[in-house]
């Protein structure tokens, strides 16, 4: 296959699946517009609810399908000029080691490419969110949250380009085993490190008081046989009057996570529900199956790599003078999206799949009536779409559509009895 063959099939295929995407999405709006409540979710919307909800999520499908159109375009366009050839051309002139000319060459890369998304981001948290009455951040906030990120990010972007580097020179053909197991270690590391040392980078965690609360959820936990290894509020109304909760951690003694803004919104059952839910994920061995899954899709995308870096074509396509390893990095940076973008509904219908059982061991737990009265909230809280489309939700929804999980809670009820 000739470089060009690979330049058009890449852009067929990219733009394809815009053109998917930006189908969906407006089916998706008309349907947030107007399409008819389902029964299960009319009865719990008033119609100033219903109204805002329809009106949030049209706002938000029409921004993303201009951020995805617009960014989509750009990156094409820069593909196809050969600016990349011409950049790392550039750099090879400055006579650095590979390691660090890679590493200036990526950086310059995922620079540009945070640049674009700048302004998308601003509007986000600025205009969108701000007036639907959701982001309650300040400037200084974004700010220092962007510098963090970048900080972070090189802190764990630079050893983790030189651990590749050294695979790649020691290792010989079998380097991308190597890299894979390694990389796959550190992902799980990273699991473990996040709620100790990364998230209180970002947000404050204050132990929840004693109380009626704090004692229902070791109550919940000690009945459901599960070992909570602390409760935690974290301050997330700083930001967002969004909610949440999670827990985090492997082994025993998992924290547990909840949102102010989630304490604030929910009652005592009704946050007991949810975290039965996270506990049913936890029971039906979901955490433990999504991350053997990540493992495998590590190999198969560090072999997928290893076969790239061994195709001349796939350089040329985008103007790279010959195979160098911040190209091939770029490259796979560039086709692993479009290639993978009809992997997207098998993820979701596999994440719905665990929803529905975390559902049903929630409402065993504490009764279906919590769990559905938690759900209607913290949908109405989050002014989610009332009536998405059937065919947007099947492709994109990691979580069944209310009306679906009530539905299905309701069953589970009428069976038990
Ligand atoms: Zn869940």
């Amino acid at each position: 296959m000739s470089a060009s063959t690979v330049l058009s099939l890449y852009l067929v295929l990219a733009g394809l699946d815009l053109a998917w995407a930006l189908v969906l999405t407006l089916l998706n709006y008309r349907s947030a517009g107007s399409a008819p409540l389902p029964r299960r979710v009319a009865a719990d919307l008033d119609s100033g609810q219903e109204a805002k909800a329809r009106g949030y999520s049209r706002a938000r499908l029409a921004f993303g399908a201009l951020e995805s159109s617009v960014t989509t375009l750009i990156v094409l366009t820069v593909a196809v000029s050969g600016a990349l050839g011409s950049l790392q051309a550039g750099y090879l002139g400055l006579g650095l080691a590979p390691f660090w000319r890679g590493l200036l060459f990526l950086a310059t890369v995922l620079a540009a490419s945070s640049l674009l998304g700048l302004p998308f981001s601003l509007w986000s948290t600025f205009r969108l969110e701000r007036r639907w009455g959701f982001s309650t951040t300040t400037f200084r906030t974004w700010l220092l949250d962007g510098l963090k990120g970048l900080g972070l990010g090189a802190c764990l972007g630079v050893p983790l380009l030189a651990l590749l580097y050294a695979f790649m020179d020691a290792a010989g053909g079998a380097w991308w085993l190597w890299a894979a197991a390694a990389f796959s270690g550190i992902q799980v590391l990273l699991s473990v490190v996040y709620p100790v040392f990364i998230a209180p980078l970002f947000n404050k965690f204050a132990a929840l008081p004693e109380g009626e609360l704090r004692d229902a959820i070791y109550d919940l936990a000690r009945g459901l046989d599960f070992s909570v290894g602390g409760i935690y509020v974290m301050d997330g109304s700083r930001r967002s009057r969004h909610s949440n909760a999670y827990f985090t951690g492997l082994g025993k003694g998992k924290r547990v996570v909840l949102y102010d803004t989630l304490v604030a919104q929910l009652g005592t059952q009704e946050v007991l529900a949810v975290l039965a839910h996270e506990i049913g994920h936890e029971k039906r061995r979901h955490i433990l199956k999504a991350t053997v899954v990540s493992v495998i899709a590590s190999f198969v995308a560090f072999w997928a790599l290893f076969l790239l870096a061994s195709w001349p074509a796939a350089y040329g396509a985008f103007a790279f003078q010959g195979p160098s390893r911040e190209a091939l990095l770029v490259v796979f940076g560039l086709v692993s999206g479009p290639a993978t973008f009809f992997l997207t509904p098998l993820f979701s219908l596999w994440s719905r799949r665990h929803e529905y059982e975390a559902d049903a061991f929630a409402a065993r737990a504490v009764g279906g009536p919590a769990m559905a009265q938690a759900l209607v909230k913290i949908d109405r809280e989050n002014a989610s779409n009332p009536s998405p489309h059937p065919l947007y939700s099947f492709w994109y929804y990691s979580h069944p559509s209310l009306g679906e999980r009530l539905e299905a809670i309701d069953r589970a009820g009428g069976q038990a009895d």
